[in-house]
């Protein structure tokens, strides 16, 4: 028989990169290795509709459970790769099992970058969110009356938030950054983010920087700030960034630079071995990248389908994301890296506006907040490489339609 193509990582990218081989007609043998206990599931609801019990577990996963022996997928669950040998083309497990590979590709994703042992005191009641594991153990928590501490003022801290608010929970963001949303958003979207916390009862301490959390008893009972204000909490959710899971190919020798380097046919530096979603860095317009989003993960696990079966096309992906606070959906086309400017456009609904951001005078990202028109006609803009002037952007009487032949 055929040696396999083995997939290292069960998450989103691995789901649709085994999806995408039997759609293309692949029908060698396929492993898919996972070092969580579940079949593959989306992760964007965790912290949305499963954290606030909207949604059960059954309907988080990507495929349905037949799905996989159906078509002759072999998922080998809570069974973590230990090294890879790119020479030997073998891949050894924690049990000590070695597997060979005709093709390997990496989606080992990422996981949540933790506060340093002498800010978190090692003290229970801090969680961060990024398996369903996580998200059970914090659930029960969520009672009416309880005080959160979110740390950090990033996408995954304000969904948390939200969740818990509309739970009635008293909570506490702390930003180190002088707002919220520094890293990936304008000032104009973390205003409008702000906001909609604040009418919602969240506390946002922005410029502050957490000295300690502190406990009792070994569980975490409140902060102390290093301007010398103390926070009370019952429980606290770190969300300050994630760490892209590359040891696995550093130890094997391949290059890495915060995240696996690909080229763009998404190929590692080792033959035969490609990397996918939130773990590989890849090169777009010119420009290291890495991206930490389900369009990615889906889109460049696809594309390392269709490459080791031998298509040449470079992935170009336009990204796009979403976040769902409150009664808030916002939408984002394109990425707003080195953005030279931004205008906002308010909608005609109440509560929706959208930010659109350039660079000189290109138009490279769109944050829709409640704005699914404006979201849409960007995504067109940027998916046929066009731009619209910022004179018609910033006229409150262009129609947003006429956006797309402005
Ligand atoms: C709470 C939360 C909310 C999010 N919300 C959004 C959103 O609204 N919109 C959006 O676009 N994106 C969102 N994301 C990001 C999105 O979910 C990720 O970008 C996506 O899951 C990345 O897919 P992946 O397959 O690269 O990694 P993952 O889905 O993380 O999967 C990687 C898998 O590999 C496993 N693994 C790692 N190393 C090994 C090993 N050595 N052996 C075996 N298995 C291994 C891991 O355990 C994991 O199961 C969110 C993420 C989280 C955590």
């Amino acid at each position: 028989m055929a040696d396999p193509i083995i997939i290292v990582g069960t998450g989103q990218a691995g789901a649709a990169l085994s999806a995408k081989l039997r759609v293309l007609g692949y029908s060698d043998p396929l492993v898919m290795i996972g070092e969580e206990p579940v079949l593959p599931y989306q992760r964007p609801p965790l912290s949305k509709k499963y954290a606030s019990g909207e949604l059960q577990f059954e309907r988080l996963l990507i495929r349905p459970p037949g799905w996989y022996a159906e078509q002759q997928v072999e998922v080998r669950l809570g069974a973590s790769v230990a090294s890879l040998d790119p020479m030997d083309r073998t891949v050894k497990l924690d049990d000590g099992s070695v597997l060979r590979y005709a093709k390997l590709a990496l989606t080992t994703g990422s996981r949540p970058r933790l506060l340093p042992a002498e800010l978190s005191g090692n003290l229970g009641g801090v969680f961060t969110t990024r398996t369903v594991a996580d998200v059970d153990a914090i659930a029960p928590l969520l009672v009416p009356g309880k005080r959160l501490l979110v740390i950090g003022g990033g996408y995954i801290g304000l969904e948390a938030a939200a969740v818990a608010a509309t739970r009635g929970l008293k909570v506490t963001i702390v930003e180190l950054a002088d707002r919220i949303l520094q890293r990936v958003a304008a000032s104009a979207t973390a205003d409008y983010f702000r906001a909609l916390h604040r009418r919602h009862g969240v506390t946002i301490l922005e410029s502050a920087a957490l000295d300690r959390l502190v406990g009792d008893n070994g569980q975490v009972a409140g902060a102390a700030l290093k301007d010398g204000r103390t926070l009370e909490a019952d429980l606290a959710i770190v969300g300050i960034g994630i760490i892209p899971n590359d040891e696995l190919a550093r130890r094997a020798g391949l290059v890495v630079d915060d995240g696996i380097i690909v080229d763009g046919l998404c190929r590692t530096s080792a033959p035969e071995i490609y990397a996918a979603g939130d773990c590989a860095r890849f090169p777009w317009r010119g420009v290291s990248t890495r991206l930490e989003s389900v369009q990615n993960a889906i889109d460049q696990a696809e594309h390392v389908a269709a490459a080791m079966l031998g298509a040449q096309s470079d992935y170009d992906p336009v990204p796009w994301f979403w976040s769902d606070q409150y009664e808030v959906k916002l939408q984002i086309a394109g990425l707003n890296r080195g953005y030279t400017d931004c205008i906002l456009r308010t909608g005609k609904r109440e509560g929706s506006a959208s930010i659109w951001y350039y660079r000189g005078d290109a138009l490279i990202a769109v944050d829709a907040m409640n704005d699914a028109l404006s979201y849409g006609i960007a995504k067109k803009l940027l998916e046929a490489g066009r731009t619209v002037p910022k004179a018609a952007v910033a006229d409150p009487g262009t129609e947003t339609r006429a956006l797309l032949s402005a």
